[in-house]
């Protein structure tokens, strides 16, 4: 490693321990700590994610890190800190909000995401893409939920920080996120390497309901078998648990996941008429689209039969139907 690159790593090792002393044993960390209590983290949860509190000051982590040596000018390279307009003064990035450190797939922490306390913009504020953080290559809490994903031999991927931990809570700790952008091939590779099952268990938002249906073709060009836990009424996991239980969420969420052409075919139903002629040829079809991207000869046929007693269609026209549609060219 550079020696850049392993200064970069030492301040934020640093910070991550320093915001979270701050969020648990000081005066000006309480509102914080006030607020993740709140919503439901636990003292413990708060410790072993190690989730710190950011002051609310301007300088104060600017000054905190050139008093122990770091150079300004490579805190400003590693994201910690912001250059002002037109002059050699820097300021801290992240101020008055929860940090949630992120880590390399070592443990080693790499970036920061600070969400802020109330419903200001942006929710959520992360550490620019840096020599030693690569986004699309991290996927949040791998490191700790990797030996539960082998045990397993299943991973379950969420949106958010608030999802993973909440989850973790309830003893679903085979628990990674995204972080807000779409997953990456690379992402999936890494997933791929260690597990071939994963749960989806995005918000139940329309935005989250898109994001996996684009998950999932990622993670299934790269071989993994899919699953989608699906949460009913408009709440993301963290919001479930809150509301539910874990109980609840572990056997009517995680332990009800489908296969994803059931999560497709209740997402083409969705605002349909099937007694409609119209609409039930379009819901056929698109079903059909979907079975002629399926890899298995096995799992064609049952989702063939299921349209063909669904909608009393013989096997031949079914099959006929599904060989007029080339398969997709990517
Ligand atoms: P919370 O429960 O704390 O309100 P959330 O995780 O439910 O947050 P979502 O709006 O569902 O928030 O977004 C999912 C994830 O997307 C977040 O956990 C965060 O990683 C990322 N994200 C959200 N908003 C932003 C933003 N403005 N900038 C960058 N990343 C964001
Ligand atoms: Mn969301
Ligand atoms: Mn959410
Ligand atoms: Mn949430």
């Amino acid at each position: 490693i550079p020696k850049d690159a392993e200064k970069m790593i030492e301040a934020h090792e640093l910070l991550k321990k320093f915001y979270h002393h701050l969020l648990v044993n000081t005066k000006e960390g309480q509102e914080a700590l006030d607020y993740l209590l709140n919503r439901g983290f636990t003292r413990e949860t708060i410790d072993t994610f190690e989730i710190g509190y950011a002051l609310d000051s301007w300088d104060f982590i600017s000054k905190f890190l050139v008093k122990r040596g770091f150079s300004a000018d490579l805190m400003e390279e590693a994201g910690l800190l912001v250059k002002k307009n037109n002059s050699d003064d820097y300021f801290d990035r992240f101020r008055n909000r929860i940090m949630f450190p992120i880590t390399d797939h070592h443990g080693m922490t790499i970036a920061f995401s600070g969400r802020v306390l109330g419903d200001e913009k942006p929710k959520y504020l992360n550490s620019p893409e840096t020599k030693i953080f690569n986004k699309s290559k991290i996927l949040y809490n791998f490191h700790r939920a990797r030996v539960h994903i082998r045990k397993n031999q299943q991973a379950v991927l969420f949106e958010g920080f608030a999802d993973v931990i909440s989850s973790s809570r309830s003893g679903v700790e085979n628990a990674i996120a995204t972080m807000g952008t779409s997953l990456t091939e690379e992402q999936a590779k890494i997933l791929r390497r260690n597990v071939s099952e994963i749960v989806i268990c995005y918000d139940s938002d329309s935005a989250g309901i898109e994001a996996t249906n684009r998950a999932a073709k990622i993670l299934q060009s790269v071989g993994c078998h899919i699953n989608v836990a699906m949460i009913q009424d408009g709440l993301d996991p963290d919001d479930y648990i809150k509301k539910y239980g874990s109980e609840k969420f572990k056997n009517d969420v995680i332990g009800a996941s489908v296969p994803l052409m059931t999560f497709k075919m209740s997402y083409y139903r969705r605002g349909k008429n099937l007694q409609n002629e119209g609409e039930r040829f379009q819901y056929i079809e698109n079903i059909l689209g979907e079975v002629s991207q399926l890899k298995s000869a096995v799992e064609k046929e049952i989702y063939l039969k299921q349209l063909s007693k669904e909608f009393d269609l013989s096997m031949d026209v079914l099959k006929e139907q599904l060989n007029q549609k080339k398969p997709k060219q990517e």
